[in-house]
């Protein structure tokens, strides 16, 4: 009996062996890396020049709301944080390394950032507005997605994680709330308030409980492992709709990780099983994506046959979701926050005591 070939997807007819795939993709991934930021170092304009509306999301030290720029009418996205809360919870270089490593980096997975602004009392960083809302939303109202739709994020996540850390950068806060849709439903990563540029390792702790790495919890100091860690923590929670390490205090979630055990759903995918068993692996000189091959060993797996990485980043490849929305300042993909003045900017007080902080920012 003659065996029966797989079916090819459009990916692998046109490019039949994997060495072409690999030569085409690297080919389009150098073309990314030589494209100028859209970050303009010199803004002519102040706050006073958008109208600023609904608030799309809110962080520690400060907000991101929607903005009209009044002379064009074009919609944005601002991130609004308050010097003196960026002080006091000590997030300074966080803040600054936030601003550095996104007016350096473009990649259709990521949010552009157009430009940096200050006043007495507030940093400002004008981004580029993503209209389709926050992944955590779709996935919640969804209860969990399938292999598929699992699968199509995985790959535009593992493209961008690729390229950061190409650049040295390692995010280190993955996970659902930071990832938008944009207006097709493909994924903006927003939020690195956490990435940083590394040599080799470093010592900080952050990130969200759920989705940090062992070696983060135990201080060993970290790296860019941590990023392929949580991209399998991302990719269980998306199939199953909740992570795979979870308990009521951040000190029973630690105790799991460390622990290691997770318990398969019964209806995950055999393929998928074997990659989160590589990237959910303790000892980060075992895991997946930090090995010799890096993120190619990633792509190469099993689980990922068939995705067309090329199709991927000129975003040809159809998103599983595509937003609905009436309007390019349409906010109805987030959720719906009250406006809680900030009181010291409502009594309009004149603070120049933490500008030495944000000098150039
Ligand atoms: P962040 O403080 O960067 O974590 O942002 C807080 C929330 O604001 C995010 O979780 C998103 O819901 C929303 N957000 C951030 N950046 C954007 C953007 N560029 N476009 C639309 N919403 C955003």
């Amino acid at each position: 009996m003659t065996k029966r070939p797989a079916v090819k997807s459009p990916y692998e007819k046109r490019f039949p062996t994997a060495q072409l795939q690999q030569q085409h993709l690297q080919l389009k991934l150098q073309q990314y890396q030589s494209q100028p930021p859209v970050y303009d170092h010199k803004p002519s304009f102040t706050l006073d020049d958008f109208d600023i509306t609904d608030i799309l999301g809110t962080g520690t030290f400060g907000r991101v709301s929607l903005a009209k720029f009044k002379t064009t009418n074009k919609y944005y996205a601002i991130k609004v944080l308050k010097k003196s809360e960026v002080v006091r919870l000590k997030q300074v270089e966080h803040i600054k390394s936030e601003k550095q490593i996104l007016a350096t980096v473009r990649f259709p997975f990521i949010v552009n950032l157009f430009c940096t602004f200050q006043d007495e009392q507030h940093l400002h960083m004008l981004l580029e507005y993503v209209v389709g809302g926050e992944l955590f939303t779709h996935l919640r109202r969804a209860g969990r997605f399938t292999n598929d739709m699992t699968r199509f994020y995985a790959s535009e996540i593992v493209l961008a994680i690729e390229y950061l850390h190409s650049k040295n950068i390692i995010y280190r806060d993955l996970k659902p709330e930071n990832l938008l849709l944009d207006h097709q439903g493909h994924i903006k990563i927003t939020d690195f308030g956490f990435a940083k540029t590394i040599d080799d390792r470093t010592w900080t702790l952050c990130g969200t409980p759920e989705y940090l790495a062992p070696e983060i919890i135990q201080s060993k100091g970290h790296g860019k492992a941590v990023d392929w860690w949580s991209l399998g923590i991302l990719i269980f929670e998306m199939l199953a709709g909740h992570p795979p390490f979870y308990d009521n205090s951040s000190f029973g979630i630690y105790e799991k990780i460390l622990a290691g055990k997770v318990q398969f759903p019964a209806h995950f995918d055999p393929l998928v099983k074997d990659l989160l068993k590589r990237l959910l692996v303790g000892d980060r000189t075992k895991r997946l994506g930090n090995l010799k091959a890096g993120a190619e060993d990633i792509k190469r797996h099993k689980w990922f046959r068939g995705v067309d990485w090329i199709g991927l980043l000129d975003k040809t490849v159809r998103a599983p979701i595509v937003p609905l929305f009436e309007h390019q300042g349409d906010t109805t993909n987030f959720e719906k926050y009250v406006d809680d003045a900030d009181p010291v900017a409502a009594m309009g007080q004149q603070d120049t005591e933490y500008d030495h902080f944000f000098a150039g920012f």
